[in-house]
């Protein structure tokens, strides 16, 4: 193993959309994997939230996920389902891809991008210096990066070293999750009784009219709440047939586990994405209940905030500040997580008075309004980075708009398929001249004259330029100036080259 730029920790699904991110970008980036293999033992991850759908879109890559799963309306909160079909875009609604599939299809990306990914070593501890990072692995190997990324999970090994603190809450309630087979075949589907949610289901399903329909035949994947919280270990099938017996009256006669699991509302989120040249994303930055399916989504995106910005550091573009602006960014997105994951799991309560207050907040989302604040808000639609006043544009995620160009048609998003930032000028052409960034930035000309509208935002006014940031987001606005151009170009992508 040679020395690289950048490395990354851990090659779930945060540290390949990382490691692809980065090489887009040039940089020398590769991924050391504890795993032997891509292979994942569990089911975890369930799918897709419209957001992350739209930022594999901006690579060019949505399509391969969009052929293997269903496109369905995933969001949901307080048992109501949280419809986006009317919202104005291309990719309203979510998908259901299980996460080893959604892991297989990035890691497939990130080879054709020639990522070396080192598999069935272990980081065991780093120290960090001036100008670069001596990395400790398994085996008594080193190496010598000059970025680290923590991209290890929940218990990340980067993280705890790093000695970043990891504030939260304990948990307060435990599920057992497995693959198994069952003598006896249980009810499938969602079940709710006295002792809180259970659930039984099969791999392989289809979306029917919006319902799941299970596949005949195959293992049982089942869900059930355990008695109490705090069991130590890995857990077994005696815990697995117990648990059952507890809440359902019977364990099926359950055998033959494929995987057993367990997961908890445990919500944590470390209190810095940064120290100097380590960094954290993904679980390894935040961890919380898998109510509402967004763990995997906010990481995904807290990789497409990171990697344009760490590329420009290693490229040395950027001073090393625009880093702060990962944390400033990606903190907040994860602690409304936290929230609104640990509220789901206090509606997970049987007892009455917590079923009233799930009652309340269903007739709250009947309404249109919150229906619509609340289904961009856990879609992953409503982010909203503090890039300064003004546009209602500002900071927010950039539409996919059909534009005419000279050349023929084109969709924003193709414009951003190689992670470089975008200045669109929809007013009179040739009419900006960004020369000193030319090297760094695209300038297009292009027409536009539908209308602009955003998720739960609705109607916005019609800017004559917009500058998008290769993750997305829109960066500055114009109207018939360049005023605040020069500064949000340099305070993105750098300080102006010399003529
Ligand atoms: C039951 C369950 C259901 C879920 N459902 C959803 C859902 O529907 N939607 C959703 O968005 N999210 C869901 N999640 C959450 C989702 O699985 C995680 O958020 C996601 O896997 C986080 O990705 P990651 O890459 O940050 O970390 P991980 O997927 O945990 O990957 C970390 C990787 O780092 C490796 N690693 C760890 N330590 C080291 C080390 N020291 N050296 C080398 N390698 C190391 C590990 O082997 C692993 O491959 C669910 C989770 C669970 C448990």
């Amino acid at each position: 193993m040679t020395e690289h730029a950048v490395l990354i920790v851990g090659a779930g699904p945060v540290g390949l959309m990382l490691a692809g991110e980065l090489a887009l970008a040039g940089v020398d980036v590769a991924i050391v994997e504890r795993r032997a293999n891509q292979d994942l033992a569990g089911s975890r991850a369930g799918g897709l939230h419209s957001r992350t759908i739209e930022v594999l879109d901006q690579r060019g890559i949505a399509d391969r996920f969009l052929s293997q799963g269903q496109k369905a309306q995933v969001a949901g909160f307080a048992g109501v389902r949280l419809d986006i079909s009317d919202f104005p875009m291309r990719h309203n609604y979510g998908l259901g891809l299980w996460q080893n599939h959604i892991e297989r299809i990035l890691a497939g990306w990130v080879a054709e991008l020639a990522v070396p990914i080192y598999y069935g070593r272990e980081v065991t501890g780093f120290a960090q210096d001036e100008t670069g990072v001596d990395v400790e692995l398994s085996a008594g190997q080193r190496l010598r990066v000059e970025y680290l990324v923590g991209c290890d999970g929940g218990r990340s090994v980067i993280r705890k070293a790093a000695g970043i603190e990891f504030p939260g809450w304990d948990p307060t309630t435990s599920s057992l999750i497995a693959q198994v087979e069952m003598a006896e075949e249980p009810e499938l589907g969602i079940h709710h009784n006295a002792f809180g949610i259970h659930s039984f289901g099969k791999l392989d399903y289809e979306i029917r009219d919006g319902q799941v329909v299970y596949k005949d035949g195959g293992p049982v994947g089942v869900m059930v709440t355990e008695e109490h919280v705090g069991h130590a270990g890995e857990p077994t099938l005696r815990d697995l047939r117990e648990a059952l017996i507890a809440v359902c009256g019977t364990d099926y006669g359950v055998h033959s586990p494929i995987w057993i699991s367990r997961f908890t509302d445990m919500s944590r989120q470390a209190a810095a994405y940064r120290d100097r040249r380590i960094l954290l994303a993904g679980d390894a930055a935040h961890v919380h209940a898998p109510d509402g399916g967004q763990g995997l989504n906010i990481g995904v995106q807290d990789a497409v905030n990171l990697g344009w910005k760490l590329a420009q550091v290693v490229n040395r573009t950027s001073p090393e500040s625009l880093l702060d602006t990962y944390h400033a960014e990606r903190h907040p997105v994860a602690a409304r997580v936290l929230r609104n994951t640990m509220a789901l799991t206090a509606l997970r309560r049987p007892d009455e008075r917590t079923k009233a207050v799930g009652e309340v907040i269903a007739e709250l989302l009947g309404m249109e309004e919150p229906c619509k604040r609340f289904a961009a808000m856990q879609s992953g639609l409503d982010v909203h980075y503090d890039v300064g006043e003004g546009h209602s544009l500002l900071g927010r995620r950039m539409p996919d708009l059909e534009l005419v160009t000279a050349s023929g048609p084109l969709r924003v998003f193709s414009l951003l398929h190689d992670a470089r930032p975008v200045l669109l000028n929809l007013g009179e052409p040739g009419g900006l001249d960004i020369a000193p960034w030319a090297d760094r930035v695209q300038l297009i000309d292009a027409e536009y004259r539908g209308v602009w509208e955003l998720p739960a935002i609705g109607e916005v006014a019609a800017p004559v330029a917009v500058l998008i940031r290769p993750d997305g987001y829109v960066a500055w606005t114009g109207d018939q100036t360049q005023v605040g151009l020069a500064d949000a170009l340099t305070t993105w992508f750098g300080p102006p080259t010399a003529e």
